[in-house]
């Protein structure tokens, strides 16, 4: 079998050369001209001084062309490093600055935020525009038009690195998680290792997926090389844009597509949704984010397609544990609760404090082994340490428990978990209570500091628009679902809740207010 992303794209350009890759807009991409494309990328890298093990960066919207360069970048042992082009200038800076890159290529729009934290970061040389107009340096699309199109001499292995993301920084500074060659391929290798792909994971010819979650994202990238090894079309959006993801799925064929929680959300919430003909989407993949029973049951009603919950994270290369189409039964399955059964080869178990394993049905810290863990943390050996143990298994940080027939329940992070008078309260468990009354727009629940049970639950809450509720409503709401202690004890009403690029709270932020100086 191929040993990387590398060789099996060179498989299908000799196979299926013809079969489109990537398509942006009107541009389409063919395996072979990928193929060949990335080669002239590698060799244009080695000729920069690009050498095995480097890091090479991306800071753009996502495009085909950044595929190529990281499939370039992989054929010669560099690492792709994507950045989020959201973030403000220093932070942007301190992801240059940490993952050491001497090559940057930058997207149309973010060549002046490159020149600006340029000072900051004296080992960036060579800057390369990917339809970057703005950019006064070397043109992608010219600059490997100059390298031949003959495969580099590199060998890649499978421990070898091939991509450097960074965490999306949730509950801190984000850490560029490191994955190599074989962790980014596993899904195959489990295969390969005699257990079965789930019927959705299987690759059909024809089909065409729509990328419309950021690159520098796990769900962004990791859906582009799952269509790269799968040899199937990925349609390009350069952000996510409900507009045009609907315009997509009904006249094109979209078979697959992955969201996050809150775009399914804006995708629901669009005047033009009950228009679409939704019946030639096979495959809603979703995940990043809980998401409230509510959204999903109502996004089950309109798509009317398979759906599939992923739950992951950038240190296992994504995807570990998925809830099946069969679990989602909208009338209520006892399993629709739950994030699914690991993927094959994927262990979970669930452990305490001090590591040791807890008995089925009871909460601890969710901890995962498989060939899809990171390597580690970059240049981070203590972040490292704390997080993987010396037999392989991952700290998630997320808190869970598994039942009887092995289904994995997420209650949110270790570190979001609210003490309240004794007893331990989960985010998610009350937000998903308080999410289901009609007026509620949006919600996250934090804990705040309380003289008398240490912890307060507290409801941050967005109102539907035109509508209006008082905490005492909201309450009794609550008190009618769960156990009193997980109540909320005071209501916040606010305008939006603060998010990042893949749609999860930042509790921290809500939080900080009434931390300040406690914690
Ligand atoms: P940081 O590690 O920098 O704080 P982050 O953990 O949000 O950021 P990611 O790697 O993008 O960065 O996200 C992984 C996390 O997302 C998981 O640890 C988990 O908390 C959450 N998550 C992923 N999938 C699901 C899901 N299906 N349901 C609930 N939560 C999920
Ligand atoms: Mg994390």
């Amino acid at each position: 079998a191929a040993d990387s992303f590398c060789d099996i794209v060179r498989e299908h350009a000799r196979n299926q050369g013809e079969v489109i890759a990537f398509t942006y807009g009107d541009e389409e991409i063919s395996f072979a001209a990928l193929d060949e494309d990335a080669n002239r990328a590698a060799h244009g890298l080695v000729a920069l001084g690009v050498k095995p093990g480097d890091r090479v960066a991306f800071l753009g919207k996502n495009h085909p062309l950044y595929f190529e360069a990281f499939l370039g970048a992989a054929r010669i042992g560099a690492v792709m490093t994507p950045v989020n082009w959201r973030l403000a200038a220093p932070e942007v800076a301190y992801i240059l600055d940490n993952c050491g890159a001497n090559v940057v290529f930058v997207g149309e729009g973010f060549a002046a935020m490159i020149e600006q934290v340029r000072a900051d970061v004296p080992h960036v040389t060579h800057i390369i525009g990917i339809d970057a107009p703005e950019h006064d340096g070397p043109d992608y699309r010219t600059w490997k038009g100059s390298f031949p199109a003959t495969p580099p001499a590199h060998v890649v292995k499978p421990e070898d690195d091939a991509l450097q993301l960074y965490t999306s920084g949730t509950t801190g500074k984000p850490k560029g998680a490191v994955m190599t060659h074989g962790s980014i391929l596993s899904s195959r290798d489990a295969t390969a290792c005699g257990e079965e792909m789930r019927k959705w994971q299987e690759p059909i010819p024809g089909d065409v997926t729509l990328l419309a979650m950021p690159c520098f994202h796990i769900s962004g990238t990791g859906t582009g090389i799952g269509t790269m090894v799968a040899g199937t079309n990925s349609i390009v959006l350069p952000e996510y844009d409900p507009t045009k993801a609907l315009d997509l799925i009904a006249n094109f064929n979209i078979s697959k597509i992955f969201l996050v929680p809150a775009a399914i959300q804006i995708l629901l919430n669009h005047p033009k949704v009950n228009e679409v003909d939704f019946s030639r989407l096979k495959y809603v993949t979703y995940g990043a984010s809980p998401i409230p029973l509510e959204l999903m049951r109502e996004a089950m009603r309109v798509m009317g397609c398979g759906f599939v919950q992923m739950y992951g994270m950038t240190e296992t290369s994504g995807t570990i544990v998925a809830l099946d189409p069969e679990d989602h039964v909208p009338e209520g399955s006892p399993k629709m609760r739950s994030v699914g059964k690991p993927l094959a080869g994927v262990e979970i178990k669930i452990i305490d404090e001090a590591g040791n394993e807890v008995p089925t049905g009871t909460v601890g810290e969710i901890a995962t082994r498989s060939s899809k863990n990171m390597r580690g943390y970059w240049n981070n050996p203590e972040a490292t340490k704390a997080t993987i143990d010396a037999e392989g298994w991952l700290r998630t940080g997320d808190a869970g428990y598994l039942d009887e027939d092995g289904y994995l329940y997420i209650h949110d992070r270790v570190k979001d978990m609210i003490i309240s008078g004794g007893e331990n309260v989960y985010p998610a468990e009350v937000e998903n209570a308080l999410y289901s009354h009609p007026r509620v727009a949006d919600v996250a629940v934090i804990g705040v500091p309380d003289p008398k049970w240490g912890e307060a639950v507290k409801a941050c809450v967005v109102v539907k628009e035109g509508e209006e509720l008082t905490e005492a409503e909201l309450i009794a709401h609550a008190r009618t679902l769960i156990a009193g202690y997980k109540c909320p004890k005071s209501v916040d009403f606010i305008a939006a809740l603060p998010r990042n690029p893949s749609g999860k709270i930042l509790r921290r932020e809500l939080r900080a207010p009434y931390w300040a100086g406690k914690d």
